[in-house]
């Protein structure tokens, strides 16, 4: 039934701004307000911790909805070949591991820069 909205406020554009594609097919990251959060709008910290005596490496800063957390840190944890877990929004990887995961993170496109000491 085309023209069923016309000149009514429900008459919008329904394509996606970011990526063009209708917004059933939009697979743009977005944040909890629903607006487009790509990784280059994540602007990652990356932290080396010690934890009860040992290197532990957070990744901060990434948008919990935008980012699918638990799938990165395991491609984090298959890459470094370590332990690692999702915590209060938070990567945390088992070993130092924060230069390299620097560099990966922007290859991914996330504007990544080491923090603290
Ligand atoms: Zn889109």
């Amino acid at each position: 039934m085309p023209g069923l909205f016309d000149g009514t406020p429900l008459q919008r554009p329904v394509t996606c701004a970011t990526c063009g594609k209708a917004m059933a097919q939009c697979a743009c990251p977005r944040d909890q307000r629903g607006v487009v959060t790509p990784p280059a709008a994540q602007p990652a910290r990356v932290q080396r911790e010690r934890r009860r005596g040992k290197w532990a490496t957070v990744v901060m800063g990434l948008d919990p909805v935008a980012t699918d957390l638990p799938a990165l840190a395991q491609t984090l944890r298959k890459k470094f070949a370590t332990g690692g877990s999702v915590k209060d929004g938070e990567i945390e990887l088992q070993g130092d591991h924060r230069d390299a995961l620097v560099t990966h993170l922007k290859a991914l496109g996330y504007p990544a820069k080491a923090a603290g000491g």
